[in-house]
């Protein structure tokens, strides 16, 4: 054998061990999929929903870890830095667009540390506040703010996530500074919002819906451009029709592995991705909590990072802009 020979043996039979894997993929051993939020909170929710619509047809056991804190970046950098071999995977909002603006010094590349598996959801925001509140709408929501300047609380999950950025816009818009209260996720605000030791909080609709229906919380508003269909949220007015201008929050799900993960299994991934987004039950569930589940090219891998990178192109002037980032 010559010495360029006996160097790439041990190569190609790294190589072929590592197809044979993939080919074999998920093989027994169960998949987890990493939740960046407490239990309990919205993006936990639709990653059980998923997870439960994931198992048939990826003939394995799926199951879901919350890796909460730091507004979703402890999860997401879990999953940056775990072997890639489609075992560990990321759910994660919009905050994969918003961090790297919202936030500085991140420890991972939201643009270069994942493969993108694709696109889950589409879910609006409501703004909703503690029963106790005086105010029944709106206008009156505007006038008590005004009144309590510096003794307004107003719940999140942490810098860098969804309810940070709305509410950082809200207040921006309204030119008022609340305390921020941050939570691991908005499933453990939400039971401090019911129980009214914060006053304020801005979530999705997949954690607000049962809350404003059951009358457990206030709701003033929805962040859509366009009002919704749900019952529980039909009569809500938009922030724009109230008057904030162009102020449209919509929050998206994607489904991630670690960048390297191989093709065989990230395409294994994604076809069942694409069958669970079918999937009725999953579905209906998503839908009745207002969420609007993706039927578009966004559940392509290729797509949805184009989908991303538009996001963060989108988000990084207007955080700049509104002045609501965090060194
Ligand atoms: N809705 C939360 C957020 O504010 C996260 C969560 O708990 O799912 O980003």
């Amino acid at each position: 054998m010559n010495k360029l020979f006996q160097a790439l043996v041990p190569l190609a039979l790294a190589a072929a061990a590592v197809s044979a894997g993939a080919q074999d993929f998920p093989g027994s051993k169960p998949i987890t999929l990493i939740v960046p939020f407490a239990a309990g909170g919205p993006t936990d929710r639709v990653a059980r929903d998923l997870a439960e619509a994931l198992r048939k047809p990826l003939g394995a056991t799926v199951v879901v870890d919350n890796a909460a804190g730091a507004g979703g970046s402890i999860g997401a950098n879990k999953v940056a830095k775990a072997p890639a071999d489609g075992y560990t995977l990321l759910v994660h909002h919009i905050g994969m667009a918003t961090m790297p603006t919202l936030v500085r010094n991140i420890p991972f590349k939201v643009e270069t540390d994942f493969e993108y598996v694709g696109m889950i959801n589409d879910v609006p925001m409501t703004l909703i506040g503690k029963p106790s509140l005086p105010a029944n709408n709106y206008k009156e929501l505007v006038a008590w703010i005004n009144a309590n300047k510096g003794k307004i609380n107003l719940g999140n999950a942490g810098v860098g996530s969804a309810s940070h950025l709305c509410g950082m816009l809200f207040q921006s818009a309204l030119g008022v500074d609340m305390t921020a209260v941050p939570y691991k996720g908005t499933g453990p605000a939400m039971t401090d919002l019911i129980g009214g030791q914060i006053d304020l909080m801005c979530d999705q609709t997949t954690n607000t819906t049962a809350q404003i229906e059951g009358k457990k919380v206030k709701a003033f508003a929805v962040t859509s451009p366009k009002r919704l269909s749900t019952a529980a949220l039909k009569d809500l007015p938009t922030m724009q029709e109230m008057g904030v201008k162009d102020f449209s929050v919509s929050i998206f799900h994607g489904l991630y592995a670690p960048k390297g993960t191989p093709a065989p299994v990230l395409k294994k991934l994604n076809d069942a991705l694409k069958v669970a987004l079918k999937d009725p039950d999953f579905v209906k569930k998503q839908e009745g909590l207002g969420a609007v589940v993706v039927t578009d090219k966004r559940v392509e891998p290729a797509e949805h990072k184009k989908f991303v990178q538009a996001e963060i192109n989108k988000w990084s002037p207007l955080i700049k802009a509104a002045n609501v980032y965090v060194e």
